[in-house]
């Protein structure tokens, strides 16, 4: 069976030498050793100003809205994971969709100003597939309205724009450390912000609210990373940069072998050093996308949907029409990416995909 992905396994005896490490501590969350340690490993890796790792890659988009104050509107894409926009619905604010790109498949930022409101807050998008969204445009409508940046970086672990890390733009930048996802540590995730003073804000509220032992000065949750999931990310990461050029190649075997008549991919922005994190074809129908799914699925062969539906047509959102996310989500398929792939596989599944056409 072939499936979307696989979760990358970690060399045990690394991970195993850590967990000695953690049993001789004895120590198992509350910011241990292992934490600082892949807290520190991080930040030089994806060279970042800031670093705050969480237990989750949803859990730090709930702290951006609630520390950053934001209530009433927020502007988001309705092509993404449900987690960004559910975030919005769960800190009692409203999301208001604002409709995608059609090439480069993240927020079209040249429709963002319509729908600002008295009651926008905040702007909420994610760079989808890895791909950046607009930054320039999107802090420059910001900044004319007083307005908040929050990026969903869940897909771009070592993604670059215009020379330095995605998750340096913005005033808050999330990613996810899911165990389906590029880099992870099972379940994890993490936040980063440049604004020091936002940082201690976040770690407050991501620790109840602790400031010591006895004493309590904000509201505040659960977001900590615990050590075992630490280790595991310890473990991995002298392997990720491997682990990318890995699926570059399977990339570009795809891109190769594909027969590009009858469908496309998502247009990378320029300026970017991309990650190689999922990798989306887009057919012209959807009836061409059932016909090429039911061949793959009937050779073992599990491409996933991703994402669909469009998030605006989900019930917990009150429906408005966002006709290119909804027209892109009915045809968009991600193939088979993750480290153990073959390239006979590969091969194999681009065969049964061009043999699928007309
Ligand atoms: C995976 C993902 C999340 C959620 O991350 P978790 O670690 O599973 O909580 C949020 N947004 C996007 C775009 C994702 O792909």
């Amino acid at each position: 069976m072939i499936p979307v992905t696989k979760s990358f396994l970690p060399n045990r005896n690394a991970y195993n030498l850590l967990l000695d490490e953690i049993w001789e501590s004895g120590w198992f969350t509350n910011h241990g050793k292992m934490e600082r340690r892949l807290n520190d490993e991080l930040k030089s890796f994806l060279g970042v100003s800031n670093i705050m790792l969480t237990n989750n890659g949803t859990i730090p988009l709930q702290l951006a809205l609630h520390v950053l104050g934001n209530e009433g509107e927020i502007i988001t894409s309705p092509f993404s994971y449900i987690a960004t926009s559910s975030s919005i619905l769960w800190e009692k604010c409203k999301p208001v969709f604002v409709d995608i790109d059609a090439d480069y498949l993240s927020i079209n930022e040249l429709k963002i100003e319509a729908a600002i409101t008295s009651k926008t807050t905040a702007i909420l998008v994610t760079h989808i597939f890895g791909n950046p969204s607009n930054v320039e445009v999107i802090q420059s409508i910001a900044d004319k309205y007083n307005l908040s940046v929050i990026y969903d970086g869940a897909h771009c672990f070592n993604v670059i724009y215009k020379g330095k890390s995605i998750f340096e733009y913005g005033d808050v930048t999330t990613t996810s450390f899911h165990a389906t996802k590029l880099f992870h540590t099972a379940e994890g995730g993490a936040l980063f912000t440049k604004n020091t003073t936002l940082l201690e804000q976040f770690k407050l509220a991501g620790n109840f609210g602790h400031t010591d032992y006895y004493e309590i000065s904000a509201l505040g949750i659960n977001a900590k990373l615990s050590e075992l999931q630490a280790a595991l990310g310890l473990a991995m990461l002298p392997e990720v940069k491997s682990i990318i050029e890995k699926r570059k190649q399977l990339v570009d075997l795809y891109k190769s072998k594909l027969n590009w008549d009858f469908f496309r991919t998502i247009r990378i922005r320029d300026n970017t050093e991309w990650n190689y994190s999922y990798f989306p074809i887009i057919f012209q129908s959807e009836t061409q996308l059932n016909k090429t799914l039911n061949l793959l699925n009937s050779h073992d062969i599990f491409p996933r949907r991703y994402f669909y539906p469009s998030l605006n047509t989900i019930p917990i959102f009150p429906y408005v029409e966002m006709p290119v996310s909804e027209e892109i989500a009915k045809t968009i398929i991600c193939l088979p990416l993750y480290d153990q792939l073959s390239t006979d596989s590969v091969n194999h599944i681009t065969n049964l995909i061009n043999s699928s056409l007309h």
